[in-house]
């Protein structure tokens, strides 16, 4: 499979720019994106990947227009106003108890013991939890935890692994 960024065949991972919104890419076209650490010449890509019918990757090139200020393309291109609200939306970033960026998809541990409110339960100190999910409760991942089931946990508690 292909970026559909940049069309390069190397390091292709899938990515989820919003929930829902997926799309392939390459980790370079990837990294750029996440550290906002763009190679200009790089992304003249953009003036053909722009046209892509894939709307995981129209969100993700507005995004990536808007970073670099190139209004003259962002201006060229269309999406619908779901799309759109979506690209417009700020990157939630949610850091664990290191400061790392979690990211959907990422697997983490727990650092404390956490009481599930109303199920009296606990989660305990080291208990493993693969692949959170930002969600709209602010500060929080949403996630499975083998015993318990979908729980949101606080970012501030978790430690990627
Ligand atoms: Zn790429």
């Amino acid at each position: 499979m292909n970026c559909e960024i940049c069309e390069s065949n190397e390091n292709v991972v899938e990515f989820e720019v919003a929930p829902g919104y997926k799309l392939n890419i390459c980790e370079n076209c990837l990294n750029q994106y996440k550290t906002k650490n763009y190679n200009e010449n790089h992304m003249q890509c953009l003036n053909n990947s722009m046209w892509s019918e894939n709307p995981a990757t129209k969100i993700l090139i507005y995004k990536i227009l808007k970073d670099l200020g190139w209004n003259d393309l962002l201006d060229m291109m269309y999406l619908e106003d779901k799309e759109l609200a979506i690209a417009n939306q700020e990157d939630v970033v949610l850091k664990d108890a290191n400061g790392n960026v979690l990211q959907n998809g990422d697997n983490v541990t727990v650092i404390k013991d956490l009481e599930v409110k109303g199920a009296g339960k606990t989660i305990k100190r080291g208990t493993t939890v693969k692949n959170i999910r930002m969600c709209d409760v602010e500060g929080h991942v949403n996630c499975r935890v083998d015993g318990i089931g979908q729980v949101y946990l606080k970012a501030e508690f978790l430690k990627k692994i």
